[in-house]
């Protein structure tokens, strides 16, 4: 009947597709159903073989997951045997990523994303570890089982040592040639240091033969602020598969990262209040954000000036009139259309001067402009929770508009743009005082920009442009040396 047929449509509607499982109790987290009421359905299917990817991935970490036994046994494998012990710590085919806590809310939410994408390629349970942080900002993506990290997890307490010269670093290990065949399937876990300041040894992660060696460790421990997804589109062994779950390259944070982050019944408070009092009635939404690395300096007014010339240059806001004939006020048939700005920025100096701007002088299209920003939260306070629970709400309120400018190496702003979608403009960096031209450009594709990729060849052992190697992994339009997915 047609109910039937409508209700068949929302469900599919509120799933994205198929990307999301139904089951979930709804209140626990209400985002999870109705973010399809304030977004656009998204530009990019996911390939039914991601679909049938994720359904594998969800049996494997109800399987294994915490409170299994099949956990428990693989947990044990990394106390010290104590004699007596009957030897039945079979872990059943259960092996693990665990994500450390590292860096600031948008690089962590990128750098999970990939984490979950090689616990995909490599049949792993992804566990992260964010205790109350993470479990407040963001709902269980996984049903029946949990993506937290235990708290009492047997190598919590020696986290902090890890690091890129501790025993178990594979880099460091490799440094010292202690990684072979044999050496590795008496470990029982491996530490992978993957951030920016990572060096070559650890960077041979990302070699074919180096994951053949990592395949039977039980666990392995990440630490990672990146996202790393498409040094993995250059490794033979993950590239078919690779293929097959993303037919559309660059959408790979796109769907990912929609299917891991759902903002929190707190968060989606703030989502949608702001939503619905500042962004629901215009007729156009534009997001703007900002993101200057250098705090002492703030938004300068070069940077300004960059912004205005590329939000008008592009025309995603009208020009001001100069003119007296254009001053009239418009008649009444008129339609003025209201444009929203969404800016975002730790600062408030580019809001006021935007807010004025457009309430002094009137459009050459007549169109009105109402600029809006959130919070200016002064500066990056990663440690407190309502500090990240705005940070969230920001990044997610960005993905919502309709046209959105982001910042160059901001990975706050590849957040706001993955998860929308679509292909933002980049305010490039400002390395010196001259005037930028163009201010701004438009993105190839919606995903993350790889910030710290190795240029290795690993079947020849010596140094190359990775991002010269396959057509669909290019540098980055704002950062020269990263990789992007296009
Ligand atoms: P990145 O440093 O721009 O790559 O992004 P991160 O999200 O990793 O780290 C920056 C952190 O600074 C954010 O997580 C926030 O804590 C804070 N921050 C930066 N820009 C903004 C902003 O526009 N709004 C809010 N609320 N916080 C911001």
């Amino acid at each position: 009947s047609t109910t039937m047929q409508r209700d068949q449509k929302q469900n599919d509607l509120s799933l994205l597709g198929g990307l999301l499982v139904s089951g979930f109790k709804k209140d626990s987290c209400l985002s999870r159903y109705q973010s399809h009421l304030y977004r656009k359905a998204s530009p990019h299917k996911p390939s039914l073989h991601l679909l049938s990817k994720l359904r594998a991935y969800e049996e494997l970490h109800k399987r294994c997951g915490p409170g299994t036994r099949p956990y428990t046994n693989a947990e044990r494998l990394l106390k010290p045997k104590q004699t007596g012990d009957d030897d039945d710590s079979e872990s059943q085919g259960c092996k693990y990523v665990v994500w450390m806590e590292f860096s600031g809310l948008g690089n962590r939410i990128i750098s999970i994303a990939s984490a979950f994408l090689y616990a995909m390629l490599t049949d792993r349970v992804l566990l992260v570890e964010g205790g109350e942080q993470l479990d407040d900002l963001f709902c269980e993506p996984f049903l029946d089982t949990t993506w937290l990290l235990p708290k009492d997890f047997t190598l919590t307490h020696q986290f902090n040592g890890f690091g890129q010269d501790s025993a178990q670093c594979h880099g460091d290990m490799l440094k010292r040639k202690l990684i072979n065949e044999s050496s590795v399937s008496s470990l029982s876990h491996l530490y992978l240091h993957l951030a920016h300041d990572y060096n070559e040894h650890d960077k041979m992660f990302f070699c074919g033969e180096d994951q053949s060696l990592l395949k039977n460790v039980p666990w392995l421990i990440m630490r990672t602020n990146n996202f790393f997804a498409p040094s993995l589109f250059l490794i033979p062994s993950f590239q078919e598969e690779l293929g097959s779950m993303f037919p559309d390259k660059g959408t790979v944070f796109h769907h990912l990262g929609r299917y891991l982050f759902h903002p929190s019944n707190h968060v989606w408070g703030l989502i949608t209040r702001y939503y619905q009092a500042y962004l629901a009635k215009a007729d156009e939404r534009i997001g703007l954000q900002i993101r200057v690395f250098d705090e002492k300096s703030g938004v300068s007014p070069q940077v300004t000036k960059q912004i205005v010339s590329c939000v008008q240059n592009e025309e995603l806001l009208p020009k001001l009139s100069k003119s007296r004939e254009q001053q009239k006020q418009p008649s009444e048939e008129e339609e003025v259309k209201l444009k929203a700005v969404l800016v975002t920025s730790l600062t408030t100096g580019c809001f006021e001067i935007l807010k004025t701007m457009y309430w002094e002088t009137p459009t050459v299209t007549r169109d009105v402009v109402a600029i809006h920003q959130p919070s200016h939260e002064g500066h990056q306070q990663t440690e407190k929770l309502m500090h990240n629970r705005k940070a969230w709400a920001e990044m997610y309120l960005l993905s919502l508009t309709d046209k959105l400018v982001i910042s160059a190496w901001s990975t706050f702003g590849y957040v706001a743009q993955g998860l929308g979608g679509s292909r933002a403009w980049i305010l490039y960096k400002q390395e010196n005082q001259t005037a930028l031209n163009p201010p701004c450009g438009r993105a190839m594709s919606s995903d993350p920009c790889f910030h710290a990729p190795p240029y290795y060849d690993c079947k020849a052992k010596q140094g190359t442009d990775t991002g010269n190697v396959v057509p669909h992994v290019r540098h980055c339009e704002d950062i020269s040396w990263g990789l992007k997915l296009v």
